[in-house]
């Protein structure tokens, strides 16, 4: 199906040739024309199903054909959970918004950098506004921003903006919006308390759903699960870096400590290395982006908070050094690798202590991955103590340590 049958303005049409997209995602096939008859949606999307443009272009259509008055009142809200994220739909809303013949203003608005540029580029106002939750509050507070006037509230990544714990600014922001106004919310998944802010905030929604928990993913990502103990980790990456030939691969480590780690490691075997961690600042954090960009270096080593919602072009290879605590973090890990259509790669480390807790995420998603052991780096670690009788592994023998432990407990 063509973008012109979705009823996006010419404008908008060369816009999103100019991007290079032929056809809509199965999320933009639905959302757009939702979006534009103007009421309520709820979107399972999740980055890389091409959500940002599903909300974009029909928001920016509906602006386009009502012109703003000057100052500009604040029409559009994006809210987003992370800086990283609210650049990306900004830079999106700007590029798509180049060639309308009606001028459609937008600002990004994050924390973690100085407010004092943002309440300038407020001046005036502004059309659309995206903006993490925070930082926008400081904006009201300052009377840098209204939000009497919002029109359409879009709420990306509801899950994270509630897992990252920006509830009570959720709420608070709600309370300012006008009654009238349309909802868009999307989330890659629907735990409990998205459900019911869900519930709380949409009237009458367009479902545009797959099963919660379902990976839109399955098809274009390739999950492989390598069974590795802990210690050989760097050198299991280091191997298969090599064998594969692999130039650009996203590492996840589950602290800053381990992603220094990780990377000191890394960098003392020679490869060029950039970390991505919540504790760099905002500037070394885009530096290490560019750099990873640019190809300058081999291997971005992150943490969930650093790389969440973020978009890397052909990213093809996305590595589970450390497995994620959650399985909604899965699957916005993999979520990174394989975008709007291209084939991506999810490797996922599983050792002895993680075993039970990937199981875990296999049944969340209905997942059933075939365990590799890769020559030279066969796990000897059990991952169910020996001597339980229920448990244990086919095929594993206890080694030096196993029987240690078996003594040690007593068995
Ligand atoms: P998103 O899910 O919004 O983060 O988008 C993921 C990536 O897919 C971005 O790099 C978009 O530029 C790209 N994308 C979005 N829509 C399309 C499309 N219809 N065709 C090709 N690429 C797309």
């Amino acid at each position: 199906m063509p973008f012109a049958s979705l009823g996006l303005s010419e404008p908008l049409q060369a816009a999103v040739a100019e991007q290079g997209f032929t056809a809509p995602t199965p999320v933009q096939t639905a959302a757009i024309p939702a979006v534009l008859r103007g009421g309520d949606v709820w979107a399972c999307a999740q980055t890389g199903s091409g959500k940002t443009a599903a909300y974009v272009l029909p928001l920016l259509q509906v602006l386009s054909t009502a012109p703003s008055r000057a100052p500009r009142p604040l029409r559009t809200l994006v809210l987003v959970p992370t800086r990283e994220l609210a650049t990306q739909v900004g830079d999106t809303v700007k590029a798509f918004a180049r060639g309308l013949p009606t001028r459609v203003k937008v600002v990004v608005a994050v924390g973690g950098l100085s407010i004092n540029p943002q309440m300038l580029a407020l001046r005036g106002g502004t059309d659309v506004l995206v903006a993490t939750p925070g930082r926008l509050l400081d904006l009201v507070d300052k009377n840098a921003v209204h939000l009497s006037a919002v029109q359409h509230l879009v709420l990306d990544e509801a899950d994270r903006l509630l897992s990252l714990g920006f509830a009570d600014e959720l709420t608070r922001m709600l309370g300012l919006l006008p009654e009238r106004r349309q909802n868009l919310l999307f989330s890659a998944t629907f735990p409990p308390a998205v459900r019911s802010l869900a519930q709380h905030l949409l009237h009458a929604p367009t479902r545009i759903a797959l099963e919660p928990g379902t990976l839109l993913h399955q098809d274009v990502v390739a999950q492989r699960v390598i069974e590795v103990d802990v210690g050989k980790r760097t050198q299991l990456l280091r191997h298969l870096l090599q064998e594969h030939g692999w130039t650009r691969v996203l590492v996840f480590v589950a602290s800053r400590y381990g992603a220094d780690h990780v990377a000191g490691k890394l960098e003392k075997a020679g490869l060029a290395v950039a970390r991505l961690h919540g504790d760099l600042s905002q500037g070394a954090r885009v530096a290490a982006l560019a750099d990873f960009e640019a190809s300058r270096v081999q291997v971005l080593v992150a943490t969930d908070v650093a790389a969440r919602g973020l978009d890397i072009a052909q990213l093809p290879v996305v590595v589970n050094y450390d497995l994620p605590r959650s399985a909604d973090d899965y699957l916005h890990r993999i979520g990174r690798t394989g975008r709007a259509g291209q084939s991506g790669l999810a490797v996922s480390f599983v050792s002895a202590d993680t075993a039970a807790h990937f199981r875990l995420i296999e049944k969340r998603h209905r997942l059933s991955l075939v365990r590799e052991h890769i020559a030279g780096f066969e796990p000897v670690e059990l991952d169910v103590p020996f001597g339980d009788p229920y448990g244990g592994q086919k095929g594993k023998r206890p080694n030096k340590k196993d029987k240690l432990r078996l003594a040690n407990a007593g068995g």
